[in-house]
């Protein structure tokens, strides 16, 4: 297991317990790990040869363009964005009639639409979040405090949650996934079957026979159950 994974996947755990509000702990990797990429890209990475290199041929997201675009360093957005539209301008020139009305025509036309999906900040997060659910289920394999922290977070959100199943699933032998899946299924379920409850409630506030009974946690019920379905990456 690599130190410098446990740092951040303790801290984010640790973050959830203090505040069940920061809720699934591997958003806040996730962000973190986000947030970061953007501020390198719009700073010191940007003028790396090496970099440019990648940037100019994957583009970005339009979720992370948009970050990039928050950033206050302009002139950095614009020079990436400059040497990224001169080489799809290269692209879409010379031979690209040729290649779209060629045999092989579709093909042309999705690898250059293909610029549009791919994405540099999405592939260097992807470099290092494998390595942060590989992480929190090693630690929860070797550490009993880890295991105490595991079980008493607020909840994974699905994609997060399906995620590190499927990971322990690979890499625990069966009878330890068998605890692991006890371990954060409780959770999750727990969570599940609350949200639910508050979601309901939220339904019948708008039933005239409870309009005077209180909201109880129900108020922000639709926000969270979206959250806990798609995370609050996306
Ligand atoms: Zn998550
Ligand atoms: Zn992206």
């Amino acid at each position: 297991m690599e130190q410098i994974y446990t740092i951040p996947v303790n801290e984010a755990f640790d973050k959830s317990i203090a505040d069940p509000k920061c809720g699934c702990p591997f958003c806040t990797i996730f962000n973190k790990l986000e947030a970061n990429e953007v501020e390198m890209i719009t700073g010191a990475s940007m003028m790396e040869p090496s970099v440019r290199i990648e940037t100019n041929e994957k583009g970005f997201c339009k979720k992370h363009f948009s970050m990039m675009t928050n950033c206050e360093n302009k002139l950095s957005l614009a020079l990436i964005l400059e040497s990224h539209l001169d080489l799809l301008k290269d692209k879409l020139k010379g031979n690209f009639l040729n290649s779209v009305m060629g045999t092989k025509g579709s093909n042309a036309l999705k690898k250059a639409g293909a610029v549009s999906e791919s994405c540099y900040i999405c592939d260097r997060i992807e470099l290092y979040f494998p390595k942060m659910i590989e992480t929190a289920v090693l630690l929860w394999e070797t550490s009993g405090d880890f295991k105490d922290k595991l079980r008493k977070q607020p909840y994974f959100c699905l994609p997060h949650y399906t995620r590190i199943l499927s990971f322990a699933k690979d890499k625990l032998d069966r009878r330890k996934f068998n605890d692991f899946y006890d371990d954060i299924s409780s959770v999750e379920n727990a969570y599940l079957a609350k949200i639910k409850d508050d979601v309901s409630w939220f339904c019948k506030k708008f039933d005239y026979r409870y309009e005077s009974e209180p909201w109880y946690d129900s108020k922000d019920a639709i926000y969270r159950a979206i959250k806990f379905l798609s995370g609050s990456d996306e």
